[in-house]
């Protein structure tokens, strides 16, 4: 693996060093950890932020004079300019604080889906989205007699582009796709599939969620309307996510739930409702996850995603060279374009059975359907074990990894 030179072990190093989680073992073994596409593990930073803010600032935001008060909502609001430039959004007010990624969807599909979506018209997913990204829109579709479409997959795990010219009708009002697929790592075109749907008066709804931990987002050039995204997967808290909306849509919205902090006036009988983005925060939000969240951004920021993307390629290619080498190994997803996910299957040994064992070694992967079952259905099998990369691991644990499923291919 000569992509990884001292010089990058070193700076691994450094970085493992931030990450208190990756300093212990497990049944006796040093954890190696590879489900970072379920959650990656948090920097010192971003705990630190967790603790400091419980310690020195907790106190409700938006609503107080007090010092605290004003500290702890500066600081949330800080976190609000970071995320937006994080992303290039082209104002803060776009930048809808969440509980993550499935909380944004379900907020577009409730809100936008309905003014927006009437009995005949038309939703269109793929079929290797999420859950998340599938069961809001049935909900839709079924409450308001729409039809859902689904874009097809090749055996590569690659979206069938030409069939979206098909099913893009003018009776598509959202397009929801995600960006990055968190089973196969297929990297999906969206800037065509953006253009494409927008021919036809659709808007787009982005599952951000694998693509926030590799890859540069610019909102603006995708010209996308919605993403949606979650801290936890890019090495920031759980709990805490965003939506981006175009202030355009988002104003058009009506509000998702109601409470405090989305409201201008109350009376007994009638509302007015808060400018955005508060319009759409009822409630007391996960402040202090809110707040540690920047520290997660600054993280990547000052790492660099070059350097992730880079790191993460040569881990994924060396892990695909090493298990594509054993036998009855399978890889599911063999897109040209990825991220570093790699999911597979052992013919012969239950993924289960695989997954208890890595665990026996100290490795953490996914195993079961990575809450995508269509997708299982799809390639006719019941779950696969799913390595993820991030920028803390290391060729050592790429290759404990490829050595404990060679001994288990050998046993069976
Ligand atoms: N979409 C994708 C592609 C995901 O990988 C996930 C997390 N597994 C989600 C949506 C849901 O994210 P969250 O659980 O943070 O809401």
């Amino acid at each position: 693996m000569s992509t990884l030179h001292t010089h990058n072990r070193v700076a691994i190093q450094n970085i493992r060093k931030q990450f208190p989680a990756l300093q212990q073992t497990v049944h006796g073994k040093p954890l190696v950890y590879l489900d970072n596409a379920a959650t990656t593990q948090k920097p010192k930073a971003v705990l630190n932020a967790i603790t400091n803010y419980y310690q020195h600032d907790n106190a409700n935001v938006h609503r107080g004079i007090h010092t605290l008060a004003s500290r702890a909502t500066a600081a949330l609001e800080t976190s609000r300019v970071a995320v937006q430039r994080f992303i290039h959004a082209t104002s803060a007010e776009e930048i809808v604080f969440t509980g993550g990624t499935t909380a944004s969807i379900n907020l577009v599909a409730a809100a936008y889906g309905q003014t927006q979506v009437h009995a005949g018209d038309e939703v269109i997913i793929s079929h290797m989205e999420h859950h998340a990204n599938i069961v809001p829109w049935q909900m839709l579709c079924q409450a308001k007699k729409a039809v859902l479409k689904v874009i097809p997959i090749s055996e590569a795990g690659t979206l069938l582009l030409p069939a979206l010219k098909k099913l893009l009708t003018p009776r598509t009002k959202i397009v929801a796709i995600s960006y990055v697929s968190n089973t196969l790592g297929t990297i999906n075109p969206l800037k065509e599939i953006i253009k494409q749907a927008h021919a036809q008066g659709a808007i787009v709804v982005v599952d951000g969620a694998q693509a926030l931990p590799h890859l540069p987002i610019n909102v603006q050039d995708l010209d996308c309307d919605f993403l949606a995204f979650s801290a936890h997967k890019a090495y920031g808290p759980t709990g805490v996510g965003a939506l981006y909306g175009k202030k355009a849509l988002l104003e058009n919205m009506p509000p998702y739930q109601g409470g405090g902090e989305m409201v201008q006036e109350v009376t007994l009988a009638h509302t007015t409702y808060n400018d955005l983005p508060y319009k759409f925060e009822a409630g007391t939000p996960h402040i202090a996850g809110i707040i540690a969240w920047q520290e997660a951004l600054n993280f990547i920021t000052q790492v660099g995603y070059s350097n992730i993307m880079a790191h993460e390629d040569a881990l994924h290619t060396y892990a695909l060279e090493l298990l594509s080498s054993i036998d009855r190994v399978r890889i599911v997803g063999t897109a040209p374009q990825k991220i570093s996910i790699l999911a597979f299957t052992i013919e012969g040994v239950h993924h289960l059975d695989a997954g208890m064992l890595l665990d026996a070694h100290g490795i953490a992967v996914r195993t079961g359907h990575s809450c995508t079952q269509p997708l299982m259905n799809f390639f006719h099998i019941e779950g696969v074990i799913r390595a993820s990369f991030a920028i803390y691991n290391t060729q050592e644990e790429v290759e404990q990894l490829a050595a404990v499923v060679a001994r288990l291919v050998q046993k069976n």
